[in-house]
């Protein structure tokens, strides 16, 4: 717990400094230390190890209205031309990979759609590919790529890398994601959960931004979720933190890929909707459909996606018992339902949740849509930057 929070601290501190940075062009470590209000000490060390990661650089210059005659005063800055972040995100369906500055401006990137069943080698061959014509788009090289993220929807193990529950990947099973991964990309490479990125994304610039209590859901053709605590990503003792799409929210429900019965995902996935769709309409019903057939209002559909809300409904009121967060956030494909999705959750919350609870909690729509946790992967690659720059991964690169 101790070291948790000062690891938090710690990373919090250097949120801080970057954001300064980014706001400010170039400062002083004075005027980063009177922008963030922290120690100068504490400065200089954050300084120092963004310079060491290649994020930051000095240069000489004249902080704003504190020129000292004779005395050019060191400045630093981020250099945008200093490194690279890709973003890799496997969905369920699909996969996207971006390549941004430092600064999260998004140079090139590409989407494709995936079989469900995809293999991890299949996986990593397209976004090999994908990485090649993204550096290439961008007209970078691959050595200035500080390193990469990539998202899988499954539970990870945030120390290993590895893939935790083979039955919600099976693509994936026994695989070592980031050694296979780094092998492939030739570059360092950092794995995470999908609803994870997803999360930290809406936390630095989406629904959740200035929030430090939040749980994110994604609900697409899977249900993933990722939970904030302390401003700080919640990865459990084993990475398994935050699977809410795999809770049971009806004992005796459809069955689950992961072998259990009623989980909310076989309830509340676009994939579960759609196809309850199709049945009712005789015609195959693709998850954009379902969500025109929602905007026109059609009956059936708004129904049925509202069941889909209650039944997340009762996930997150169970949720909110349990970790009281100020924010819940609902994003994937089925977020952009809008309030026909979102009025049924909000209901059963403040039905069944402690009341407490239920009146501590704000629930709204992602506002990143389906980039989301392509976004959260470049945030990944600028916050835990000190991943790629030990030596092994270097190394192993
Ligand atoms: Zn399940």
């Amino acid at each position: 717990m101790r070291s948790g929070s000062l690891a938090s601290l710690r990373e919090g501190n250097r949120r801080l400094v970057i954001e300064a940075l980014r706001e400010r062009g170039v400062a002083s470590r004075a005027e980063l230390a009177r922008a963030t209000e922290l120690s100068r000490s504490t400065i200089s060390t954050i300084v120092g190890a963004l310079i060491e990661a290649g994020l930051a650089v000095e240069r000489d210059g004249q902080p704003d209205g504190e020129a000292h005659a004779g005395r050019p005063g060191v400045m630093v800055a981020l250099d945008p031309s200093a490194g690279l972040a890709l973003g890799i995100d496997f969905g369920h369906r699909h996969l996207r990979v971006a390549v941004s500055d430092l600064s999260h401006s998004v140079l090139a990137e590409r989407w494709r759609e995936l079989d469900v069943d995809h293999s991890a080698s299949e996986g990593l061959e397209y976004a090999g590919q994908f990485v090649d014509e993204v550096l290439e788009e961008a007209k970078v090289d691959r050595s200035r790529v500080v390193g990469a993220v990539m998202g899988l929807p499954a539970p990870i193990n945030h120390v290993t890398g590895t893939v935790q529950d083979s039955s919600i990947l099976p693509g994936w099973v026994g695989i070592d994601a980031v050694a296979e991964a780094t092998a492939r990309l030739n570059l360092p490479v950092a794995v995470e959960n999908d609803a994870n990125l997803g999360a930290l994304a809406e936390l630095m610039w989406g629904a959740a931004k200035g929030r430090s209590e939040v749980a994110y859901l994604k609900v697409a053709s899977g249900v993933g979720g990722g939970l904030i605590s302390g401003g700080r990503l919640s990865h459990g003792v084993g990475g398994t933190a935050g699977e809410i799409g795999h809770t049971i929210v009806s004992a005796d429900g459809p069955v689950c890929r992961c072998g259990n019965l009623g989980c909310l995902e076989t309830l509340a996935s676009t994939r579960a909707v759609s196809n309850l769709l199709s049945i009712s309409r005789r015609e195959q019903v693709t998850t954009r459909r379902m969500l025109e057939l929602a905007a026109e209002g059609d009956a059936a559909t708004c129904r049925l996606i509202g069941e889909a809300g209650r039944a997340i409904g009762i996930a997150v009121a169970n949720l909110c018992n349990i970790v009281n967060p100020e924010c819940v956030v609902i994003g994937g494909d089925m977020a952009l339902a809008g309030d026909v999705l979102l009025n049924p959750v909000r209901e059963v919350v403040e039905r069944t949740a402690i009341p407490s609870a239920a009146a501590d909690t704000e629930i709204v729509a992602g506002v990143l849509g389906e980039r989301a946790e392509m976004l959260g992967a470049l945030a990944l690659v600028m916050h835990e930057s000190e991943r790629f720059a030990a030596p092994g991964l270097k190394e192993a690169a």
